[in-house]
């Protein structure tokens, strides 16, 4: 898959809805790149940097993971440079790094509510072998709202509040007005697919409180973000 061009500074490698993979994006600054996430497998993370050569751009010094869902974290293994998240999503890929990839130990975790059909369904098709499958953990942790310069261009690493996991980073771009979501503003998934109403309205305060005219989301294409808002509103009870 090519990458999507928004501008000279910030493109995207597509989401692939056939094994449930997430964009990738990447900003491009005149001393080093920056990714957001790591895909769900080596072989996403070789597509997305293939993609990369071909239109002549340097590999990431580093890759922002959004948070630990698998589809976003397990390429981690294979990408260049350094992995930068919240604490608790390298607290929680520590615990999945222990998991046994059986099909009998997946079925279990749906059980035992640990993991969901959906993810195993699609961990599936993208290993088809799954003794492939290898989890690490993060190398760096952001604690705290991380401004980088990646020459000519800023980027700037928010933790804030999602109600699709409770260890999300923003990644937002002042210069591009661009807020970096990825699933953020999902549903738990994990926990019954609703919308915590106290959690979704800081969310939209976090969101209204930030400068950007885009919402990049993690398997769809954009949306403004007075579009995205007011879908979010609508969740509101
Ligand atoms: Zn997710």
């Amino acid at each position: 898959m090519k990458l999507h061009k928004y501008s000279d500074r910030f493109y995207v490698h597509p989401y692939d809805k056939r094994s449930d993979r997430p964009n990738l994006y990447y900003i491009l600054g005149d001393r080093m790149a920056v990714a957001v996430d790591a895909g769900n497998s080596w072989r996403q993370v070789h597509e997305f940097y293939d993609a990369l050569s071909e239109e002549g751009l340097s590999l990431p010094s580093f890759t922002v993971v959004s948070h630990w869902h698998w589809d976003h974290t397990f390429g981690l293994h294979a990408i260049h440079g350094t992995s930068l998240s919240s604490k608790k999503t390298r607290d929680k890929l520590l615990e999945v790094a222990k998991w046994r990839w059986t099909i009998d130990e997946m079925r279990q975790r749906e059980k035992d509510g640990l993991d969901i059909p959906f993810c195993n369904d699609n961990i599936l098709i993208e290993y088809p072998d799954l003794s492939e499958i290898r989890v690490v953990t993060t190398d760096r942790i952001i604690e705290e709202e991380t401004a980088i310069d990646l020459g000519g261009v800023e980027l700037r690493i928010l933790p804030g509040p999602s109600t699709h996991t409770d260890d999300a980073l923003y990644v937002y771009l002042p210069a591009e007005k661009a807020l970096i979501v990825e699933d953020a503003d999902c549903e738990d998934f994990n926990h019954g697919e609703v919308y915590d109403q106290d959690t979704l309205r800081q969310m939209i305060s976090f969101f209204e409180s930030i400068d950007y005219d885009y919402h990049y989301l993690g398997h769809a294409e954009r949306e403004s973000k007075e579009f995205a808002i007011n879908r979010l509103k609508g969740e509101l009870k």
